[in-house]
């Protein structure tokens, strides 16, 4: 049983904004704690710094302007919106933001068949758009039997491989769908290598182990007494 979306959730575009526009607030305070501070050393060097603090700074300063040139010539780089490669030559997927030393080196591995920047772009916002969409609905369905002062039970129901929440929860299930549930669970753990934790078939994930998969972190899901990463459970159904 399905209920009615609570929360509209920002959608990914207004996030990127609005995380734009707090990195560039940091930026314009950086920048001015960095003129203040220039202005000081340059007005009075001898008596604010010694002679090895002075240096650090002239150092400081070096590498700052190397940061800014990297991200000027990495604007510049999007801007003729170049192809960019989908993966790393270590199978990475392409994913942003990219900080300008990434953004350069996919450029770098990029071929003549590899997609241009913006749609690259353009694909991994719907790719998270519709991850936030799957995570929302997942979360939206809840059990729906009857408690014991016969409303409908609110609780998230049984995760079954694949993704769907088709039974009642831990709770409400019956014992039949409760052991067919279990049954089912171990025979993802005993026939699937997990791309979370990188447990082999017939060996238990390791909550605490998790290597990103399509680029996120793969969080486990639990049923009575068992602890499986999300994707191998639904690695499970999309072979069967
Ligand atoms: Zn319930
Ligand atoms: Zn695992």
């Amino acid at each position: 049983m399905k209920v009615q979306k609570a929360t509209i959730p920002l959608t990914i575009k207004a996030k990127l904004e609005r995380d734009l526009l707090a990195a560039g607030r940091e930026l314009s305070k950086a920048f001015k704690i960095y003129e203040q501070a220039e202005i000081a050393l340059r007005t009075s060097p001898d008596c604010l710094l010694r002679p090895d603090e002075s240096m650090q700074f002239e150092g400081m300063s070096r590498s700052f302007d190397q940061a800014l040139g990297e991200w000027r010539r990495a604007i510049d780089l999007v801007e003729t919106n170049p192809r960019v490669a989908e993966r790393s030559s270590r199978g990475r997927a392409w994913r942003d933001p990219l900080d300008p030393g990434g953004l350069h080196y996919f450029v770098s591995l990029a071929g003549p068949d590899d997609l241009d920047y913006r749609t690259r772009l353009q694909q991994a916002w719907e790719r998270e758009e519709f991850r936030l969409e799957a995570m929302e609905e997942d979360l939206a369905q809840v059990c729906g039997r009857a408690t014991r002062n016969g409303t409908p039970c609110q609780s998230l129901g049984a995760y079954w491989p694949g993704g769907a929440r088709k039974s009642g929860c831990t709770r409400h299930m019956t014992p039949d769908e409760k052991a067919q549930l279990s049954a089912l669970w171990d025979e993802v753990v005993a026939t699937i290598d997990c791309p979370g934790c990188v447990s082999r078939a017939g060996v238990a994930c390791d909550p605490d182990k998790m290597v990103p998969v399509d680029g996120f972190f793969p969080t486990p899901k639990s049923f009575n007494g068992r602890v499986v990463h999300t994707p191998r459970l639904n690695a499970f159904a999309s072979s069967t």
